[in-house]
């Protein structure tokens, strides 16, 4: 996959380069590329950012710098895919992170899984000049989506949280390609459900003993007792969650294992 990403931090990405995800660039299955939006500006002052029209507090960033970067970034993108024998005329998912954004979910992790180029415009200040998006999306896919409801300085935090919750379901970049089946919000058996405890070595500690039923190396109740424990936890922590899950769909699962 490759992942383009404008901003006026790009060292607020050094993180990309770090655990799972800097794994995943080194080995190839992500293609990464930071730019720096200051370099698509006119002026001395390399200006991104001006007076919002119609008054008010705060800074917007202003048209001219992002339409051009994001430009460049169509055009070489689309240059070095198609030096790759990876399609003429491609074009990326364009993601834009914003609080007014539809929720980042597992589920749109997983569709911007399976894209293969995803470009990011974090943005800093009140937020972009709405035309970029506007006309970006008459030239590419684009979607507007918020990490929580709450407000960051800038976009930069979003997109680690996104690419890194996309990375980790592309193939080959996991240790253990099941390790993502049974997480929280997996699609599946346990979708709507989060993951209830986990345990390790040892069976006991600190007076504390591991429940029993993980020991006994039944796989139809161990399958049985992570499910309820799943559901007791969603309850307990979402239970907005719960109106979504499939009690029918759980119980024949049940009756499988
Ligand atoms: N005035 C904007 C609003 O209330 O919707 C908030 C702007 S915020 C200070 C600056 C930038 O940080 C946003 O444009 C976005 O790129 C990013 N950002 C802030 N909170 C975010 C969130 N919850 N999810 C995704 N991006 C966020």
């Amino acid at each position: 996959m490759r992942i383009d990403v404008v901003t006026i931090f790009p060292e607020y990405l050094e993180p990309l380069n770090v655990s799972l995800v800097g794994k995943a660039r080194a080995r190839g299955r992500l293609d990464i590329h930071l730019h720096h939006l200051r370099d698509w500006t006119t002026d001395v002052h390399r200006t991104v950012d001006d007076t919002p029209y119609g008054g008010g507090p705060g800074m917007v960033m202003k048209p001219e710098p992002w339409g051009a970067a994001l430009d460049a970034v169509l055009e070489r993108g689309a240059e070095e895919l198609a030096g790759r024998g990876l399609g003429e005329g491609a074009v990326p998912t364009l993601v834009v992170p914003t609080p007014s954004g539809r929720p980042f979910t597992q589920e749109l992790a997983q569709r911007l899984a399976a894209e293969p180029w995803l470009a990011f415009a974090p943005a800093r200040y009140e937020g972009i000049d709405r035309r970029v998006i506007e006309e970006a999306a008459d030239r590419m896919p684009v979607v507007e989506a918020s990490i929580g409801d709450y407000v960051l300085a800038g976009g930069e935090v979003a997109v680690l949280v996104m690419v890194e919750a996309v990375a980790r379901l592309l193939p080959g970049v996991l240790g253990n390609a099941e390790s993502h089946r049974d997480d929280s919000f997996a699609a599946g058996a346990m979708a709507d459900l989060l993951e209830g405890p986990v345990y390790t070595k040892p069976a006991e500690w600190r007076g504390r003993a591991v429940p029993e039923v993980l020991l006994s190396g039944n796989h139809g109740l161990i399958a049985r007792w992570r499910r309820e424990q799943a559901f007791r936890r969603t309850l307990a922590m979402r239970p907005d969650l719960v109106g979504r899950w499939e009690k029918a769909a759980f119980d024949k699962h049940d009756r499988k294992a």
